[in-house]
């Protein structure tokens, strides 16, 4: 097993490829805080975990919300006593052109994806100090290295945690901390499930690999990063995306 004992918390895994990645990490030996806005949907996740014979347990968690996190943070500390990893894969969209685009969609994407992702580091960071090792892995996208027209906000939430990736990579390599992101490509979860079929057939056509990605995809990439094996990997931004972005 490649995770075995490692503690793991992961934002937004009752959904899609937090979900899987959850179940994965499960299935490797993690202990996995099922960390998640929505109580139904992660409490599936984690029924899934237990049902495979897992370790982990939910936590209620709207990344936006700074006390919640520093409480997330502390229970799985008394809990487990110790967080090997943090996975910061919520995330949301909320389309709009530019001139449509609402000052609450702006602030709301921004919110979540960009400084729900800085909330959730800054209050791990010290515990992860304190121990002298961590690995922390952001969820950026293909959108935030190329851009999509009418996701400007999300645009900038995801090219944002790039800089924050790699600045963290920075600051924290000498304290044994590694900090890494994922972009993925097109992936069928539900937050693409409104997506026409036309503009998926184009997305496949223009796609080397000729696919969509799945939520698995990414929780393997997900899942080299928080293990021993990347323990050189730093401030690197990993596409997983069937070659979309080259
Ligand atoms: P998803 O299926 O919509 O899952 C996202 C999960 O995060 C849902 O359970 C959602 O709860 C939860 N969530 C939403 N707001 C939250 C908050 N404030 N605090 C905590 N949890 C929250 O999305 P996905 O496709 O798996 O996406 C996962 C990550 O990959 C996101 O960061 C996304 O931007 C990124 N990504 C996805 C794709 C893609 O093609 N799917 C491509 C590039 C990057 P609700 O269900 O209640 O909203």
């Amino acid at each position: 097993m490649k995770l075995e004992n490692k503690v793991t918390i992961i934002t937004g895994a009752g959904s899609g490829i937090g979900k899987e990645t959850a179940l994965l990490f499960a299935k490797e030996g993690a202990k996995v805080v099922v960390a998640d806005i929505n109580e139904k949907s992660g409490g599936e996740t984690l029924a899934e975990i237990k049902k495979n014979g897992g370790e982990g347990y939910f936590a209620k968690l709207d990344v936006s919300n700074r006390e919640e996190i520093k409480q997330v943070i502390k229970d799985a500390v008394e809990k487990y006593g110790k967080i090997d990893v943090l996975i910061n894969n919520a995330g949301i969209i909320q389309d709009a052109l530019v001139l449509k685009m609402t000052e609450e969609q702006w602030d709301r994407v921004i919110n979540v994806n960009l400084k729900g992702t800085f909330n959730c580091i800054q209050a791990v960071v010290e515990v992860m100090i304190n121990q002298g090792n961590g690995v922390i892995i952001n969820t950026s996208s293909i959108v935030g290295l190329n851009g999509n027209v009418g996701q400007v906000n999300y645009a900038a939430a995801k090219a944002g945690l790039i800089g924050m990736t790699k600045t963290l990579a920075k600051e924290l390599g000498k304290k044994g901390i590694r900090v890494n992101a994922v972009a993925p490509g097109f992936i069928i979860t539900p937050m693409t499930s409104n997506v026409p079929e036309k503009v998926l057939e184009a997305m496949k056509e223009k796609t080397p690999l000729r696919r969509l990605g799945k939520a698995e995809d990414i929780a393997y990439a997900y899942l080299y990063l928080a293990s021993d094996e990347a323990n050189f990997v730093n401030g690197a931004v990993l596409s997983v995306d069937g070659g979309l972005v080259i």
